[in-house]
């Protein structure tokens, strides 16, 4: 059971990213085609533009993007087709970065809206994604003992990631 709760592990430098990004987007396709949603070239665009790595993208990282393919591209552009994404579960919003990271699961989440818990790293700002319910109960727990009602529960956790911290099996930044 332990691995199901991984939703996004962390990437190895040297993966095929290309077909991290292309999986993504299958899954926005199919995700939009089921709920009867548009998922508009903007859309699918800004999508890709968050998943250009595993780490967390600013709304001006990405309207700085934009504005070199598209003229005229301007906040409300971003953030509305950010909140289109974030509403059908295909990105999260790291509150602590302010900035959005592709979700590394949309399918496992039969419901849209999912908290988690994100370990972010502070060196290269990789994040990997986790779904553990057992930590989400611990909060539940003890929130209900006092009288608090939860709403949404998503963790952000910072660190180092294994290639950061040099425990990576390949690729480790600091040699011995
Ligand atoms: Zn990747
Ligand atoms: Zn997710
Ligand atoms: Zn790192």
């Amino acid at each position: 059971m332990a691995d199901g709760n991984i939703l996004a592990p962390f990437q190895p430098k040297n993966h095929d990213h290309a077909k991290c990004v292309a999986e993504a987007i299958a899954i926005a396709e199919i995700r939009c085609a089921r709920d009867g949603r548009s998922f508009t070239p903007l859309r699918r665009r800004v999508l890709e533009l968050v998943w250009s790595s595993h780490g967390p993208v600013g709304a001006y990282g990405l309207l700085d993007a934009l504005r070199a393919e598209r003229r005229g591209a301007a906040p409300p552009t971003i953030y509305r087709a950010l909140d289109f994404l974030m509403g059908n579960g295909l990105i999260h919003r790291i509150e602590s970065l302010n900035a959005y990271v592709g979700c590394g699961s949309p399918d496992n989440h039969p419901e849209q809206h999912h908290g988690g818990q994100f370990l972010i790293c502070g060196d290269c700002g990789s994040v990997a994604e986790l779904d553990d319910p057992a930590i989400a109960r611990t909060i539940s727990t003890r929130a209900k003992a006092l009288g608090f009602h939860v709403e949404s529960q998503t963790i952000e956790v910072t660190g180092l990631c294994p290639r950061c911290a040099g425990t990576a099996e390949s690729g480790a930044r600091h040699a011995p």
